[in-house]
């Protein structure tokens, strides 16, 4: 089955042709202007230097994918809910738009849902029918899938609120509302706070840096740096409670990481880890907890699984 994929990130987006288990065209575009619509015109021209690279029709596909950044109904292909990002895509009628523009019926899933659906397609979770993706990034995404198909709920938030899950009851303050999420604790966008806040920042090398990510905390940590390494421990031991509350929410077989931040899987999964066998309640089996292998391509692999789901 040949399916052409877009994905829309927070300042990319992500085109690619997938066949099966393999893509066969690969393009990306930065995101110069706010809204959906606004960037139509320039997505289109994506898809179509995709289709030409790999020298496929559009016809001969199954479909046109979206992995979204937001809520999103799979089944009517309409976005439900966003979060200050394509605002402007809740009105828009995509399926008519890539009909059409491509003469495809079209599919929409959450991002992380889609990464999820890929990495159980052609990726680390091949072995699992019971899994959950996490992902360290900007914010943090999750998904569950159950039995092999992934978990949506009446109202297709399943799974997709991770990063939302409160893990400490006086804390922070989310985008989200609510208070004390995991990424209002660990995630990319809080992290600046969280150093500035935390005692001894002044003496700091992090003081001094023009921007404050995980790449200059792994980097001042490595250094010595101790409130880099104090902040990295605490960010650790957020992403640990996380994982403890996903395997108690969805008892998977297995537990993956992926993201930007977890590119120092090597640091951060041990800690992950220890932390799960210690405090998780799992006495018919553990869940394995793994780094995803699909890197930011995962969300494209999934295409091919949810036309599958949909539509045969
Ligand atoms: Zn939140």
């Amino acid at each position: 089955m040949l399916a052409l994929v877009l994905e829309l990130g927070g300042s990319h987006a992500s085109c690619a042709l997938a066949q099966d288990e393999t893509l066969l065209a690969q393009q990306t575009l930065q995101l110069d202007k706010s809204g959906l619509r606004p960037m139509l015109p320039a997505l289109e021209k994506l898809m179509r230097d995709v289709l030409n690279e790999a020298n496929v029709s559009a016809k001969n596909c199954a479909g046109l994918v979206l992995g979204f950044p937001g809520f999103v109904d799979s089944r009517s292909g309409r976005v439900i809910s966003t979060n200050a990002k394509f605002d402007d895509a809740v009105e828009f009628d995509m399926p008519r738009w890539a009909q059409e523009k491509f003469g495809l019926r079209f599919a929409i899933e959450n991002d992380c849902r889609l990464a999820l659906m890929g990495e159980h397609f052609a990726g680390a979770a091949v072995d699992a029918q019971d899994a959950v993706l996490v992902t360290l990034g900007t914010g943090i995404g999750a998904a569950a899938m159950i039995a092999g198909q992934p978990l949506r709920g009446r109202y297709n938030q399943a799974g997709c609120l991770g990063g939302h899950l409160p893990v400490a009851l006086e804390g922070r303050a989310c985008t989200c509302g609510n208070i004390g999420c995991a990424e209002a604790e660990a995630s990319t966008w809080s992290l600046p706070q969280i150093c500035r806040d935390w005692p001894g920042f002044s003496g700091s090398e992090l003081a001094s840096a023009p921007t404050i990510n995980f790449a200059c905390l792994f980097a001042a940590a490595d250094r010595g740096d101790a409130v880099a390494t104090a902040v990295l421990a605490r960010c650790c031991q957020v992403w640990s409670v996380l994982a403890v509350a996903l395997i108690h929410a969805y008892s998977p077989e297995v537990l993956l990481f992926g993201g930007g931040i977890s590119a120092r899987e090597r640091d951060i999964l041990p800690v992950i880890r220890a932390h799960v066998t210690r405090h998780a309640w799992n006495p018919r089996g553990a869940a394995q907890i793994r780094p995803a292998a699909l890197g930011t391509s995962a969300a494209l692999y999934g295409a091919v699984p949810l036309l599958r789901e949909l539509f045969i």
